[in-house]
């Protein structure tokens, strides 16, 4: 599932491609992948454009011309291409927006959606939703403050975004490799220094991810050498046998109640 690296790299490609481009048609071909009949979504979407994209968490907000914003959720195996009709995947759309002869094809929106909502409606939604690690008013004296009043296993309580928004599977484990603390670690049990150290892998591994372009298996357009550029870069997701860059002992999988784990036995404790 993209989680914040992946969602903020397609925020800012997206960014140069499709704000204040006047939307030509819009198809929506899976009526569940929005929150209203498609009559009411198109009419509502009449002359409306992206003024702006937002990221918050693993969902991008595009703010639109009429004071509604699209909410994106492309949970697992959903993804985003622009391009041409001739460079269209050979795959289902579930939703296209055009823009001339470019469209933004939204594919693999199975459990994933677009809702048109309200600025409200929207902040409701997302309402629960635990601290940005990037924003400024998230300091390492307000996570350890937080960390010190939460119980929980560090690899759950990384995905949780009522703790933190925007980590899932990979870079929960990254961010442990990075720290050199296990994933089973309790959080009640760790010292301040590792819940230093935990701050800063986060920042550092997700501003790296981030830069680098993600671990989207799929680029956004032809020609987009960026988008997944992180995939081959992972320290220890999905490497289960490889040999640790570290310390050369062999990676290895825990599963934490059902979520797989990857984690280094020899420099993580
Ligand atoms: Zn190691």
């Amino acid at each position: 599932m993209p989680e914040l690296p992946e969602m903020e790299n397609y925020k800012i490609q997206l960014s140069e491609l499709i704000v204040n481009r006047p939307i030509t048609s819009i198809a929506i071909n899976r009526e569940k992948s929005i929150n209203m009949p498609i009559s009411t979504f198109l009419n509502q979407m009449e002359n409306a454009f992206i003024i702006r994209i937002e990221r918050r968490a693993k969902h991008l907000l595009f703010h639109l011309s009429n004071q509604k914003l699209l909410l994106l959720h492309l949970m697992l195996g959903g993804w985003m291409f622009y391009g041409k009709e001739d460079e269209k995947p050979k795959r289902t759309i579930q939703i296209q927006f055009s823009f001339g002869e470019k469209h933004l094809y939204f594919i693999g929106l199975r459990l994933g959606y677009l809702h048109l909502l309200t600025i409200e409606e929207c902040e409701e939604k997302l309402k629960e939703l635990g601290p940005e690690p990037f924003n400024p008013t998230f300091t390492e004296d307000l996570f350890i403050n937080t960390v010190n009043t939460k119980r929980g296993t560090l690899k759950l309580k990384l995905v949780d975004q009522h703790f933190i928004s925007g980590i899932g599977n990979c870079y929960s484990d990254e961010i442990c490799y990075e720290a050199q603390l296990l994933p089973t670690r309790k959080l009640e049990d760790l010292k301040d220094h590792e819940i230093k150290n935990l701050y800063r892998s986060m920042k550092k591994t997700l501003a790296a991810a981030t830069n680098i372009g993600g671990y989207m298996e799929h680029p956004l357009y032809v020609g987009d050498t960026k988008t997944g550029s992180y995939n081959d870069l992972c320290k220890v997701y999905d490497r289960e046998g490889e040999a640790c860059q570290r310390c050369q002992n062999k990676i290895r999988m825990v599963k934490i109640s059902s979520k797989k784990s990857f984690y280094c036995p020899g420099c993580q404790f």
